[in-house]
């Protein structure tokens, strides 16, 4: 009895049981199954920042997975095992994963990283078996294969029985001389499937391949990272283009720094091609390396005693590539500031700045074109809105938020007001979608003219004609000629048909064809 008991305590107890015990075993050969269960395990662990799913499905039904671990928006993407005997990419890949999830949640550093600004800022995407298919062929040979396919994969393997030197994915294509960059010219291949080095008949057939680019395309990482074994080298450049050298070498002399890996030539590397590596760099202008781990142990993979210095050259390049794709990602979001003149009704605004985002739309400091109104403005920085009263009516609006109301109503405004350097801007359209005014962009200079709209209301003396464009309020310079003008009063001026919100003017009367009715945008050359 006692026996049984000790059996029954000790089975499940191999792993990961006691609190804070790792589900990532480096001393492990990692296979396809023990993948699988250690992404569940850690999606479950660490919910809040660890997402997976299946990019693809291998022939023989194996899924390629991803692995997310972040909140941020912009992203990198770090890959293992293209190559199936380089194995212990993945476990590389793994240890990344876990290690700075547990870092996060329990809210330290790491190696002096701070993980939670970092992955706050920026998504880590892994896929750490690129060949699942392949990498279980090395590690358990024919047996995790159909009888019907063994003879076909001998013939790949030479006439050989022992996979253990196998790089291909299971029916002969090297994973890595699939990608579309100089596939054409790519020599020493092999013209049949085979252990090692056929490129396939076209580029990107391969279904890891096909799975590869989408996904790229989908998370678009400013930098790629793609695990090789083994020679402690490292891929940098390929046919880089000179604008980008400077970029990409004070990256890879980082990586060097951290890693100890030499760096290939560039000049050597340009007659290879086919990676993913070099994709990346080629199609898509960014950085990617491929780091080769690990001293060159022969035609097999690295032993499990590997793992432990090459974690150690290798732990922070995560997070490092990770503070890097950050900063590429910000320098191509940030807002261009240039000054813009706002003009209401001919008079100059004065702005310190405006701002232009992507879109084009123009944003403007919200104080100066609001009050130019005659608003009053409430800040209630709980919920981060503004809300604006005045003669026009009521605006309120939120920080970050698209959806603002004006006048009881809700409204989508061009786009969301947003906090720049302290400032509040929103976009200048509020202002016609708040008060009917006529606005004007000119593309060339960036500037705006505002018109304020006619003031149709009704006069409140019943005895005076229900004459529009009251000089005094808000003073029209220049009364539109495109305003139509009632040409004889109402029959009962004394009744206040008229809204009172001045933004919501009357329809131009039949016949008025080819009005501009305030509130209408005019872009020229737009
Ligand atoms: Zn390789």
């Amino acid at each position: 009895m006692a026996l049984v008991l000790l059996v029954l305590t000790l089975a499940p107890a191999g792993r990961s049981q006691a609190a804070g015990a790792n589900i990532v075993d480096p001393s492990v050969t990692y296979t396809y199954g023990v993948l699988t269960r250690d992404i569940r395990e850690l999606a479950a662990k660490y919910p809040d920042i660890i997402e997976y799913k299946s990019i693809g499905k291998t022939l023989y039904g194996r899924d390629i997975w991803a692995v997310g671990l972040g909140t941020g928006s912009a992203t990198v993407f770090f890959n293992g095992s293209h190559h199936a005997r380089e194995w212990l990419t993945t476990t590389l890949n793994m240890q990344m994963i876990e290690q700075y999830a547990a870092a996060y949640a329990e809210n330290r550093n790491f190696e002096g990283y701070d993980v939670r600004d970092i992955l706050g800022k920026t998504k880590i995407w892994f896929v750490p078996m690129v060949n699942p298919d392949g990498v279980t062929l090395q590690q358990t040979g024919l047996q995790s294969f159909p009888a019907s396919v063994h003879k076909a994969l001998i013939a790949m393997n030479d006439g050989s029985r022992n996979f253990k030197r196998w790089k291909a994915n299971a029916q002969g294509v090297d994973p890595n001389r699939q990608y579309d960059a100089n596939w054409e010219e790519l020599v020493n291949n092999y013209y049949y499937p085979h252990w090692m080095g056929h490129k396939g008949t076209a580029p990107m057939t391969a279904r890891e391949n096909k799975a590869m680019i989408a996904f790229t395309y989908e998370i678009d990482p400013e930098i790629a990272v793609s695990y090789h074994s083994a020679g402690r080298i490292l891929y940098w450049n390929f046919r880089t283009p000179a604008a980008n050298v400077a970029r990409d070498k004070r990256l890879a002399n980082i990586f060097t720094a951290f890693t100890g890996y030499s760096q290939v030539s560039p000049s050597y590397n340009s007659n290879g091609g086919g990676g993913y590596t070099d994709w990346f760099i080629q199609k898509l202008g960014r950085p990617a390396f491929t780091p080769e781990i690990g001293v060159k142990t022969g035609e097999t993979n690295l032993p499990l005693s590997a793992f432990r210095e090459e974690w150690r050259r290798n732990k922070k390049i995560g997070l490092w590539i990770a503070q890097e794709g950050y900063a590429l990602w910000a320098e191509k979001n940030k807002t261009t500031v240039k000054p813009v003149s706002v003009f209401l009704d001919g008079k100059r605004i004065e702005y310190d700045l405006a701002a232009f985002n992507e879109e084009g739309a123009t944003y403007v400091s919200y104080k100066p074109l609001l009050t130019s109104f005659g608003y009053k403005l409430k800040w209630e920085s709980a919920a981060k809105s503004v809300t604006a009263t005045g003669d026009y009516g009521k605006i309120r609006f939120t920080l970050g938020k698209k959806e603002a109301e004006i006048n009881g109503k809700t409204v989508t405004l061009t786009a969301a007001p947003r906090l720049y350097e302290g400032v509040i801007y929103v976009p200048v359209r509020l202002i016609s979608q708040a008060t009917g005014a006529t606005l004007t962009v000119y593309p060339d200079t960036g500037a705006v003219s505002i018109k304020s709209p006619v003031r149709v209301a009704p006069d409140p003396q019943p005895t005076v004609p229900n004459v529009p464009a009251e000089p005094s309020e808000p003073p029209v310079q220049e009364p539109p000629v495109e305003i139509p003008t009632p040409t004889e009063p109402g029959p009962e001026p004394s009744t206040p048909t008229q809204p009172e919100v001045p933004g919501e003017v009357q329809p131009p009367a039949a016949g008025s064809e080819g009005v501009v009715i305030p509130g209408t945008i005019v872009e020229p050359g737009a």
